[in-house]
């Protein structure tokens, strides 16, 4: 059935992007007299905070992402378009899309995320460092775990092996300590009993931080409960260190930006690994730059205080694209879930007063805190007024999430599997939908100096 048709008379409103921030600014002028028109390139709404299970084959894609279409299908004001923004003219009131055509509107919410940052090392180091943004980057990275224990299954070499069977983190923010934990589990606990060559207990599962200390957005206590826990279950937690270099073999680590609990824990080295993830930073999406304004060196584009661009009221950003002061202590609000969700609210309610001939009101963060999970039935919960670190926090972890999900079906699909996966140990998801690349390269010979990135003398295997 047709439902009703947006009418062309009233104000239109473009929001670009249906992440947290894109939703959450449709949800709220669901009702009013305005036309929306929400542009995505991709036709789902992720849920990025459980990505890294995709990726570690504890869920399947779409218990994570929704189609944008279905979760605004009763908006009747609202028409979704699957396309690419390349830029916005703020002062013509105009949005262009990828195909040439070009949207002209009355006010705009740009909501348009961040992407994966190398910090100036994108061209050399994405192919061979995955980051964690997309499912298709989920897909790449679960393809690259799995693949390398089946390529281990078939090694003679134990040298080779050995580096097949070691995976190497980059940031230990909370999506790095998410990843090692769930890449620890699968070592010491899916994998049990699955090979016959080798045991799989032996995977080494490194983590790395530039930083002194692990989640530095953390409180420190419970920071330092998260490394005990994992270092007590197997992972490596190296701070201090920094990557100087990322090839097919491995990475460089030299010496970071300062010692962690008193020493630092190694000396700058040469870590070979055939699989190494990146989850050390990201960058404000390229739209933002085509706004007029002077992005940060996150990408981000300033906003003021109403979250609108400077000289264009009519014209927002928000979510992790947008640079908003917070406090008095030059601090900006975190790129997080409820602050983009919180956001995207505020702009479309300033959308709404401007339209109702009403000034619009300053953006107030209201921090709701952050968690993340230290591997199996173990997280931290860190709110203004609640610290808390093990299985509770696990427990109101899985609460908030499955809360937080996009349709009541992945809320029922999610629950289920990890209530499944808690008791067999199992991670559905194990399946490789492409075979997976052999690993060509080899271990470097033990002799080689960090930062000397010649090529080993023996040929890649064909
Ligand atoms: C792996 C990972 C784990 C995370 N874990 C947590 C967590 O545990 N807790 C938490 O609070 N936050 C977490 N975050 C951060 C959180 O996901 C972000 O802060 C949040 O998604 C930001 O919302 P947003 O709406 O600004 O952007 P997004 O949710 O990224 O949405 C942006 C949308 O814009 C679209 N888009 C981009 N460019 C264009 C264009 N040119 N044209 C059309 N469409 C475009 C994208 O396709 C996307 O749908 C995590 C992020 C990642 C990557």
């Amino acid at each position: 059935m047709l439902r009703a048709m947006p009418d062309h008379a009233q104000p239109h409103v473009i929001i670009i992007g249906g992440g947290f921030a894109g939703l959450a600014a449709a949800r709220k002028l669901e009702r009013e007299r305005v036309r929306v028109t929400l542009i995505d390139r991709r036709n789902h709404h992720l849920f990025q905070p459980l990505l890294y299970q995709v990726a570690t084959a504890a869920l399947a894609a779409p218990d994570v992402a929704a189609p944008i279409r279905r979760l605004l299908r009763r908006h009747d004001n609202t028409t979704v378009i699957l396309g690419a923004v390349v830029g916005v003219d703020p002062a013509a009131r105009v949005v262009r899309l990828e195909d040439g055509s070009e949207l002209a509107y009355d006010y705009l919410i740009v909501a348009a995320g961040a992407s994966n940052s190398w910090f100036g090392h994108d061209a050399e180091w994405s192919s061979v460092a995955p980051g964690l943004k997309t499912i298709d980057d989920a897909f790449d990275i679960r393809r690259r775990i799995l693949g390398a224990y089946e390529e281990a299954e078939r090694e003679p070499d134990e040298a080779r092996r050995r580096w097949l069977l070691t995976f190497v983190v980059i940031g230990a923010g909370p999506t790095g300590v998410e990843l090692a934990g769930a890449l620890n589990e699968i070592s010491r606990h899916t994998m049990r009993q699955n090979f016959r060559n080798f045991d799989p207990t032996s995977a080494r599962v490194v983590l790395i931080e530039a930083g002194p200390r692990i989640l530095p957005t953390f409180a420190e206590k419970l920071a330092t409960k998260a490394r005990k826990r994992l270092a007590k279950t197997g992972v490596e937690v190296k701070v201090g260190l920094m990557v100087t270099a990322i090839d097919e073999r491995g990475v460089d680590l030299a010496a970071g930006k300062g010692k962690g609990e008193g020493e630092r824990d190694e000396r700058p080295e040469r870590l070979d690994a055939a699989t190494v993830l990146w989850a050390a930073g990201v960058r404000g999406a390229e739209v933002g730059k085509t706004l007029g304004v002077e992005t940060d060196r996150g990408g981000r584009v300033p906003v003021t205080a109403e979250l609108a661009l400077p000289g264009h009221p009519r014209t927002y950003v928000v979510g992790d694209l947008a640079r908003v002061a917070w406090g008095d202590d030059g601090d900006t609000v975190p790129g997080i879930a409820p602050a983009a969700i919180q956001m995207g609210a505020h702009a479309a309610e300033n959308v709404k007063r401007q339209i109702n001939g009403e000034a619009p009101t300053p953006f107030r963060y209201r921090d709701k805190g952050a968690m993340a999970t230290v591997g199996r039935a173990a997280a931290l919960v860190d709110t203004p007024k609640l610290k808390l670190f093990g299985f509770l926090a696990w427990l109101m972890w899985v609460f908030i999430h499955i809360l937080y999900l996009a349709s009541f079906r992945n809320r029922v699909v999610v629950l289920f599997e990890w209530a499944w996966a808690y008791f067999s140990w199992n991670r559905p998801g194990r399946i490789i939908l492409e075979r997976p690349p052999r690993h060509g390269a080899r271990p470097l010979p033990p002799d080689r100096a960090p930062g000397d990135s010649g090529r080993p003398a023996d040929p890649p295997p064909a």
